[in-house]
């Protein structure tokens, strides 16, 4: 019998107050790694009560003690490193390189987090009026929560978590019910940290946990990553119940590839953009635009250096390209190549029907591309999150402008050019938060708010950078007059 998931409440493991608990798959070989429960809003009430009550004492404790913990869970986080990328990779299937680097991004928001002395410094001035000082105070707000995807079990979590309690907050995660296990290794080293108990719990679950925690009064603040129908649910219940959301959402990423690009290295990244995590990123490129005749000359390397793509199992570290999430998904993106097809998509590489030797159960979908698509099939506007490339021709810059800015998404937007008006026009026009040039996955640093417009975000405050001290504070104005 599979291992049954405990929540992290008040500093203890703990069984969640359910009967209900689902497997946790491995989608390379369907082993059932562990079962995780359907937390109940009993067991969210738990974890907002422990963290509630740590937070007087947590806030009041020094900021260069807050920070220093921030430096004990970063090297507890590198001596681990090579067992939570493994877990990531068996229970997401991608493969262990992708994995690595998902944990060193997730370590770079702990770095960010050791700053926090510095980052929620205020200033003041003297004499606002004879003898009355003004200044700004930035303090902690209390519980904050994260609701989060499958997809970057780990970095996505770390986005938020150390920022916040270095900040003096107190916190609870939930992850995702398809990968909830990384996150408990992660969880067994905050242990570790000794942290006054209640600072951090984490509760599993689905859509009852998630929905308790959004509406749940003691919890200040929410921050989401998920689809965007999930997203906008998100952020109208928690906005409902009078917290602050930051509701980061799905993609539809485009790239635009220009006559005067370095073609080689353009398809290399954009390889890279459109299969890397089986195109399970938000950041993914969806949709590369050729302009004008720059469209065959890509079409052609990017087909032969597809089909070159080894897909295996991610902890084989030759693998170039891991599996999908599980078989719904298959199912899903499958059925969206067929649409494609019948709105008059040319099928130009077909992974559907890969078999992968010595893992015959595996959910793999191999790298496809999709020729000859136009901005009014569902394959060019809807999310896949597969390896699915689709490819569209356009006479120029403008034009391939125009696609993207029709778009109801904004997460991402990629130029590949050698012509730096190009690249000026690119960014000043297109209405994406995140823009590449001649980089095809446009991710931002820890120190970087991580950009989404349109659908692609809820909110004002994004995750990351200064943002997120913001997210995570309020500010006072104290005006003081000394007699
Ligand atoms: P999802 O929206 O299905 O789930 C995300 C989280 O929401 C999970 O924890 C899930 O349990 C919870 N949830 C699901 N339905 C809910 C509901 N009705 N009410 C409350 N909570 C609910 O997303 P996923 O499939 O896990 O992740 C893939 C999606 O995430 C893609 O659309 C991808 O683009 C997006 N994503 C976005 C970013 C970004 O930064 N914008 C980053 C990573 C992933």
């Amino acid at each position: 019998m599979a291992r049954k998931l405990k929540n992290y409440i008040g500093g203890e493991w703990v069984d969640a107050q359910t009967e209900t608990y689902l497997p946790v798959e491995n989608p390379a070989t369907c082993d059932v790694l562990a079962e995780v429960p359907e937390s109940s809003a009993a067991d969210v009430d738990k974890a907002v009560q422990a963290a509630s009550e740590a937070f007087e004492e947590w806030r009041s404790t020094p900021i260069l003690t807050r920070a220093q913990y921030m430096f004990r869970f970063k090297s507890l986080l590198e001596e681990n490193f090579d067992d939570i990328a493994r877990m990531i990779v068996e229970e997401n299937g991608k493969t262990i390189d992708e994995a690595r680097g998902e944990l060193r991004r997730g370590i770079e928001s702990v770095d960010f987090a050791t700053s926090v002395p510095v980052l929620m410094r205020n200033d003041g001035v003297e004499d606002i009026a004879s003898g009355i000082d003004e200044t700004t105070l930035r303090q902690p707000v209390g519980v904050f929560a994260a609701i989060t995807p499958f997809n970057f079990p780990v970095m996505v979590p770390l986005w938020f978590l150390p920022t916040a309690i270095a900040c003096g907050n107190t916190y609870i995660v939930k992850p995702s019910p398809q990968t909830p296990v990384s996150m408990e290794m992660v969880m067994e080293l905050i242990d570790e940290l000794d942290l006054p108990e209640g600072v951090v719990n984490m509760v599993h679950g689905g859509v009852d946990a998630a929905q308790a925690i959004l509406k749940h009064p003691g919890i200040q603040g929410i921050s989401f990553v998920g689809s965007t129908p999930v997203a906008k649910i998100i952020y109208e219940t928690g906005t409902a119940h009078g917290k602050r959301v930051q509701a980061q959402g799905g993609a539809k990423n485009y790239i635009a590839v220009m006559p005067d690009a370095n073609m080689e290295a353009s398809a290399r990244n954009i390889m890279g953009a459109a299969y890397g995590c089986a195109g399970q990123r938000c950041l993914a490129a969806a949709v590369a635009l050729g302009v004008g005749d720059a469209y065959e000359r890509m079409r052609d390397i990017l087909a032969e250096q597809a089909a070159r793509l080894k897909v295996g199992y991610g902890l084989d570290e030759s693998t170039q390209m891991g599996t999908v999430i599980s078989a719904a998904a298959k199912a899903r993106i499958n059925s969206m190549i067929e649409r494609a097809i019948e709105q008059g998509a040319e099928l130009l590489l077909d992974g559907r029907n890969i078999q992968v030797q010595g893992y015959e159960n595996g959910i793999f979908i191999g790298p496809t591309i999709l020729t000859n698509v136009t901005p009014e099939m569902e394959i060019a506007q809807e999310e896949v999150f597969g390896p699915v490339l689709a490819l569209m021709q356009v006479q120029d810059l403008d034009e391939a402008i125009g696609v993207i800015n029709s778009s109801r998404y904004g997460n991402a937007a990629s130029i590949f050019t050698s012509n730096g008006g190009h690249a000026r026009t690119f960014k000043y026009r297109v209405r994406a938060g995140n823009i590449g040039i001649n980089i095809g996955v446009a991710a931002p640093s820890a120190s970087f708010p991580f950009g989404g417009q349109k659908q692609s975000f809820f909110g004002d405050l994004h995750g990351q950078g200064h943002d997120s001290i913001e997210f995570f504070t309020d500010r006072k104005v104290v005006i003081e007059r000394w007699l």
